[in-house]
């Protein structure tokens, strides 16, 4: 009872389950082993904001270059749709150094959700590096964060970004993370992620998945399902 225990997020995505106990597992340095049926199904989505939900543009305060990343309002509808909270949890250490304003990065964030629908909680690090901060990801302040503005326990809050310090920060305060890389994503992120989705569709077929595991089905995959992801390392 290993392999075929552990929740859909836990698995090395691409993989065939039957063979899930591969090297991708035995390698990865958060494996977990809370997180699995015994702490409920995911109740609560938290989103990095830059390179995950829309195109990243380094320290923008311009609403008008705001671009949702390809498909990203239909997959957070669907998740919407399945009853998943949804929050953002971005570092804007521009602030910090003085390249943007708050106003600038309010600015910025009601565009996201005039593109992209409403978040429950926005959580934002301000800080640089220098501050040493307990928000700025991957410290895990922003994810107790954003779960004590729910209501909701980190352990059923799953972290979407598109670098490892996001899904670290995840993993830091007792969530699950899924990795969603882009073009920019540094390959040692991707090696190091333990689960790792090819877009926010295909993390949502995920966490869906989770959330309403199908019965009397638990230890097959569906190729529909699978032909989703691919593997990236
Ligand atoms: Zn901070």
């Amino acid at each position: 009872m290993t392999d075929d225990t552990r929740s859909p997020l836990h698995r090395p995505v691409g993989h065939h389950a039957d063979h899930a106990g591969d090297e991708h597992t035995a390698t990865g340095p958060r494996q977990q082993t809370e997180g699995n049926a015994a702490a409920g199904p995911i109740e609560t989505v938290l989103l990095d904001r830059d390179g995950t939900l829309i195109i990243d543009v380094p320290y923008n305060g311009d609403p008008s270059l705001v671009e949702a990343m390809p498909a990203a309002r239909s997959a957070l509808d669907r998740l919407r749709a399945a009853g998943l909270t949804l929050g953002v949890v971005t570092n804007q250490s521009g602030l910090a150094r003085g390249l943007i304003t708050e106003d600038q990065v309010a600015a910025v964030n009601a565009r996201v959700t005039a593109l992209l629908g409403p978040f429950a909680t926005w959580q934002i690090c301000p800080h640089d590096d220098a501050a040493r901060c307990r928000c700025r990801k991957p410290r895990p302040g922003l994810v107790h964060d954003a779960a004590a503005a729910l209501g909701e326990t980190p352990r059923r809050c799953v972290v979407l970004g598109d670098r490892l310090r996001d899904v670290a920060a995840g993993s830091a305060a007792g969530a699950s993370g899924i990795l969603i890389p882009t073009a920019s994503t540094p390959h040692a992120d991707i090696r190091a992620a333990s689960t790792v989705a090819v877009s926010l569709h295909a993390a949502a077929d995920l966490i869906i998945a989770r959330r309403q595991p199908p019965t009397g089905r638990r230890n097959s995959r569906s190729p529909d399902r699978l032909s989703t992801y691919a593997v990236l390392s």
